[in-house]
């Protein structure tokens, strides 16, 4: 089997839907199956309608009208048939969020956010599951909760995988399924997700589960290119990856593919496509077993957002381990996710994103024993493959404050 994924672009609007229409036709859907995200940036806007219920703001109905509003608009353009059954199972799955809503009895937020925040992956596979099927691509919509089990932790669960394998191995490989990306159930059948941009990791589950011959993640772009085109004036494609290299560009924050996503399709030696949608006459890139990097450069990594801290004890003594250790312990506590460190013998320097809007009590529980300083808002950029001209290129951005290198790989912090 294949496993095909279209994220959020390619079924931003009716235009992008027929597209993944022509995509489907020009390569075939035999013996696929599809994994679709949310429309757009359709999570981020249910995002808003959990603040505003969680925080009892007044804006929740616009909140939600915006999102009815959104997909309607979608549906209206798609089907010419104005009494078409996928109105009723619009209205139906937005009914059933604004009854979660009146009858929710949980104080816990991530709790919530799961449960409402997966209402984008519904809406989105059941408006392009009846528009191909009205195209004669007879998909199957099958509901992804049935399929991948994981445990209580709302927003980034993991999967029971024994669980998982076992549904998806009842999935008959003659059917062409449709299905959602993001999303799970724990064991008591609440919904929970996979971490924000999770879909690329759910169609590795399925790939892995079912040992596809290929993942195909259909995207806006190339490929994987050398560099983010946001923030980047020029990039090029990069044709092959292999696992590690694409594992090491995930883990420094290239944010094409979503980390978890190549541990389970490397175990079974699956190749991952990542294609335009566009453009499907072109190749793409395969990341699979074979040369690091094809062609080889240098390759930039961008994290925005972090902070600078630099940390050493009040009684002046050395950063050894067992201030290091406690340090990282605490940084675990919370959710302070490390993405650079650097010690010397009086201070410990360490850049870190602040994910959950912890830091504040971060530090005041660290300024008890630590002195810190801190600066907000810096920028982290990773360079695999690293030159000296690709080097000097990032310093020109702004001010260094700190620079690591390691065995071809330069990390620069930069305000
Ligand atoms: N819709 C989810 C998100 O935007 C999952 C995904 O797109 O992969 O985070
Ligand atoms: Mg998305």
């Amino acid at each position: 089997m294949r496993i095909f994924k279209f994220g959020g672009a390619s079924v931003k609007d009716a235009e992008s839907i027929k597209n993944m229409l022509r995509v489907l036709k020009h390569e075939g859907y035999e013996n696929t199956l599809i994994v679709i995200s949310a429309m757009g940036k359709m999570t981020n806007a249910i995002e808003k309608i959990t603040d505003s219920y969680f925080y009892k703001k007044d804006d929740l109905q616009e909140n939600i009208e915006f999102v009815r509003n959104y997909h309607l608009k979608i549906i209206n353009e798609l089907f010419e048939e104005k009494n078409h059954p996928i109105y009723v199972e619009v209205e139906s799955l937005l009914g059933q969020l604004s009854g979660f809503l009146i009858k929710n009895k949980s104080t816990d937020y991530n709790f919530i956010y799961d449960q409402i925040v997966g209402y984008g992956e519904l809406l989105s596979t059941k408006i392009v599951n009846a528009f191909l099927n009205e195209n004669n691509i007879e998909t199957n919509w099958i509901d992804v909760r049935d399929y991948i089990k994981t445990d209580a932790n709302f927003r980034d669960a993991s999967v029971n995988w024994e669980l998982t394998s076992k549904n998806i191995s009842t999935l008959n490989s003659k059917i062409v399924y449709l299905t959602q990306g993001f999303l799970g159930s724990n064991s008591n059948g609440k919904t929970t997700t996979l971490g924000r941009e999770g879909s690329d990791y759910t169609a590795a589950i399925f790939a892995y589960c079912l040992n596809a011959e290929s993942l195909t993640i259909w995207k806006d772009v190339e490929g994987v290119l050398n560099a983010d085109p946001r923030f980047f004036t020029t990039t090029q494609l990069l044709k092959q990856i292999s696992y590690n290299e694409a594992i090491e560009m995930a883990f420094y924050g290239a944010s094409v593919i979503h980390p978890k996503t190549l541990k389970p399709l490397e175990n079974k030696n699956i190749p991952l496509y990542v294609r335009s949608f566009y453009t499907i006459e072109n190749k793409g890139t395969k990341v699979g077993k074979g040369h690091d990097l094809v062609p080889e450069m240098p390759c930039f990594i961008l994290k925005q957002n972090q902070i600078l801290v630099s940390i050493s004890a009040l009684d002046f003594s050395f950063m050894v381990e067992n201030n290091l250790s406690e340090l990282f312990k605490i940084l675990h506590n919370y959710k302070l996710k490390v993405n650079l460190i650097q010690n010397s013998a009086l201070s410990f320097s360490v850049c870190i994103e602040d994910k959950f809007n912890n830091f504040k009590q971060f530090l005041i529980d660290l300024e008890l024993k630590y002195q810190i300083s801190y600066v907000e808002n810096v920028s982290l950029y990773t360079i695999r493959h690293a030159n000296k001209i690709a080097v000097s290129e990032i310093e020109q951005k702004g001010k260094v404050l700190l620079k690591q290198a390691t065995k071809g790989t330069v990390q620069v912090v930069m305000q």
